[in-house]
Formats: structure tokens, sequence, C-alpha cells
């Protein structure tokens, strides 16, 4: 599925920098900050407008919001695991290099709340060092 179908199955109008957001996230198997994006589109799409885009799309569930560290990442999560609502992304942040990447899925089976909490996000990070960094490390 393409950025723009996917946008048109949420009934949002595919805006040049919606599509070009989404793509971007899409082809990223890494989660990515705002200043990463707006970065790689710049002057394509302005600041304010990658700000609402990302809350739209987030909002939406068509991506993935991950908080670290009071950094806000997006993800674009392909996975068809999580489309069913019974799973969550659980994502692996390396502290050297501060990559932020898909680790698995985890049962929302295995977090049941105490009667009267209300979950609204999940927020799964395992942090450590990547392979690639350990290697470095080792040798
Ligand atoms: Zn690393």
């Amino acid at each position: 599925m393409t950025a723009a179908d996917i946008l048109k199955n949420y009934n949002l109008n595919k805006t040049h920098c919606r599509v070009l957001v989404l793509e971007h996230l899409m082809k990223n198997r890494r989660a990515l900050s705002q200043a990463e994006i707006e970065k790689s589109l710049r002057p394509l799409c302005n600041r304010s407008t990658i700000y609402r885009i990302l809350n739209i799309l987030s909002e939406k569930n068509i991506i993935q919001l991950i908080v670290i560290d009071e950094v806000n990442k997006y993800f674009y999560d392909d996975n068809p695991m999580s489309d069913k609502g019974l799973y969550e992304t659980v994502y692996f942040q390396c502290v050297k290099c501060n990559q932020v990447i898909p680790a698995g899925q985890m049962s929302k089976k295995a977090f049941q709340l105490s009667e009267g909490f209300m979950n609204l996000r999940y927020n799964f990070v395992i942090q450590g060092i990547c392979n690639k960094c350990n290697q470095e490390y080792y040798n």
C-alpha cells in the first residue's frame, strides 16, 4: 500500500507534505524524531506543517508515537500483528548510537490493569547496545 492509499483509507486529504512525511516514515525502518524528519524534508515542508501531520497521523494510529527521554519519535509499523489491536510493538533504543528500532511484539493481554485504570497509550522500550555498537565495543 502506498502512502497516498493509506491517507485515502483514513479519509485524510493527500496533501503533498502528508504523502512525503508518511512515505519517509514508511521507508525508514527505525523511529525518527520530528527534527530528523524536518532535516530530510527541508525545504519542501515546514516545521509547523510537519508537526501537525505527525500529530494527526499518530492520533489516527497510522504511525506509532514512542516517547523516549521526553523526545517524541515516530514509526510506521507495517507488522500485520499490530493491526489487530491485540499486540503492541516493543522498541529497542541503543544508548550509544541512539537509534530506535522495532524489537518485537508483545501481547496486550500480558498487561491487565487493575479495575478503574484506563490505558491511553503503550510505550514499550528496551534500552541497551545494538549489535553494531556492540561489535565496535569489543573490536
Ligand atoms: Zn548502536
